[in-house]
């Protein structure tokens, strides 16, 4: 069998490829390792302008009431699940901005089957084994599937097989990596109990409770989905995994005692997973330039939240774009100009915040216009360039002031 394009993994990302790639024609197979509808270990939180990239106002052909679980519109945080700040995300009419909460088994599985209705060929339960770039410029894909191996070839592949994925192994992209870790569990829910605060509208943002990190709520139709995760930096990664189970775990139940939720700890079932943090350039696509990645694959998480939907989407319509407009040449170069200023500058702030939360917290998060600017960076309505500088020169102001204070007492 001969595709114009083989897609590895129906995430949000190579389902999105795949999508657009069908919807024009070409003859394209969508690989999953996992039957669908499959869980994925995340928080499930989507900033709303993912329906641009969706294209849900032209189309019409995917209703997002059948996957948004709810829309929030407020961020709680705290520190130390102590001195909660509950603000809007909107204050003024001006923006409308709001954060979806989906569970990623109905919304994957949505995008991977809108890929199908437009034609690609939607072949989940296939392990993707070997990748081999031919001499005559095709590409042999291997599959393991029920025990039989299924092959076949493309013109050109998509590797949108997540953070482990083995497209980038095989083809030598992504040797170096950044990650943070996470852990998420989902907590039966009864709305009508618990902290007056655990609302459908609201999410919840801990910073206290896990160095180099935060835990999260994000709320459910019928549960809560609970999670804490940190930054891992590659120096420590080997001493900060000892013991991280157990810690985070830990924080996960903490936080539901703080907001009054009634659980068993011998039900939970956490999920854990490493997520692929920006770290700078990269090249996405191999030298014959017939295999590229996207999404995670990619190491498109941003650093500063760690949040990777949205670029997952994104970077799946850029590949599929660039196959379709025979500019595939460039993709690594697209991709770097759409994502490095505003991932690097992310960075950097990263660096400050999470080293300084306790300080970072008191000194902006409580803010209410940080719950604003933390809606619109990631809804992509500002970006961290224009805010880093301003946020870390305002941090380093705070501190010299503090310091200051104290020599004075
Ligand atoms: C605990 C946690 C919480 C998170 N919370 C959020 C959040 O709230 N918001 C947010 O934006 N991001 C969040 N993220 C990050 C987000 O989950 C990822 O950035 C996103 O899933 C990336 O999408 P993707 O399509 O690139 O990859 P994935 O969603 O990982 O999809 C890759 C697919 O490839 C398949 N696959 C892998 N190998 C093979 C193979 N060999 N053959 C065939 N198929 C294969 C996998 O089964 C999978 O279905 C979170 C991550 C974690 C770990």
């Amino acid at each position: 069998m001969h595709y114009d394009v083989v897609v590895v993994g129906a995430g949000p990302s190579g389902s999105v490829a795949a999508w657009k790639l069908a919807c024009n024609g070409l003859k394209v197979a969508l690989l999953e390792k996992h039957k669908l509808p499959r869980h994925k270990t995340c928080g499930g939180g989507i900033p709303m302008v993912a329906a641009d990239i969706l294209e849900f106002n032209e189309l019409k052909d995917l209703a997002p009431e059948a996957f948004i679980e709810c829309d929030t519109r407020y961020m709680r945080h705290t520190f130390n699940f102590e001195t909660p700040f509950l603000m809007p995300m909107n204050v003024s009419d001006n923006t409308n901005l709001s954060l979806w909460m989906v569970r990623r088994d109905i919304f994957d599985n949505a995008l991977a089957k809108r890929a199908e209705a437009s034609g690609a060929e939607l072949l989940d339960e296939h392990t993707v084994k070997q990748i081999t770039c031919l001499p005559d410029g095709r590409v042999q894909v291997e599959a393991h599937h029920n025990g039989e191996t299924w092959v076949a070839t493309c013109d050109k592949l998509v590797g949108a097989d997540g953070v482990n994925g083995i497209v980038a192994r095989q083809i030598g992209l992504r040797k170096e990596r950044s990650l943070a870790i996470a852990m998420e569990a989902e907590v039966p829910h009864d709305w009508k109990s618990g902290h007056p605060d655990l609302r459908p509208e609201v999410l919840h943002l801990e910073f206290g409770a896990v160095p180099k990190g935060y835990a999260w709520v994000f709320p459910k139709s019928d549960h809560l989905n609970v999670g804490a995760g940190f930054f891992s930096s590659k120096k420590n990664e080997k001493e900060e995994r000892t013991g991280t189970k157990e810690f985070l775990q830990n924080v996960i139940c903490n936080y539901l005692t703080s907001l009054n939720v009634p659980y068993n700890p011998d039900e939970l079932i956490y999920h854990s997973y490493p997520l692929p943090l920006w770290h700078g350039q990269n090249t996405m696509q191999n030298r014959e330039g017939n295999v590229f990645l996207s999404g995670d694959a990619a190491g498109l998480v941003n650093p500063f939240f760690g949040d990777g939907i949205l670029h997952a989407l994104r970077s799946g319509k850029i590949v599929a774009t660039c196959i379709l407009e025979n500019n595939t040449v460039n993709y690594s170069k697209i991709i770097t100009d759409t994502f490095a200023d505003n991932f690097n500058a992310a960075l950097r702030l990263s660096k400050i915040f999470y080293q300084w939360p306790s300080f970072c917290y008191r000194n902006g998060v409580n803010r209410p216009s940080a719950t604003q600017t933390a809606t619109m960076l990631l809804c992509g309505q500002t970006v961290f360039p224009d805010v880093t500088d301003r946020v870390t020169k305002r941090i380093r102001e705070a501190m010299r002031l503090g310091r200051r204070k104290s020599s004075v007492n």
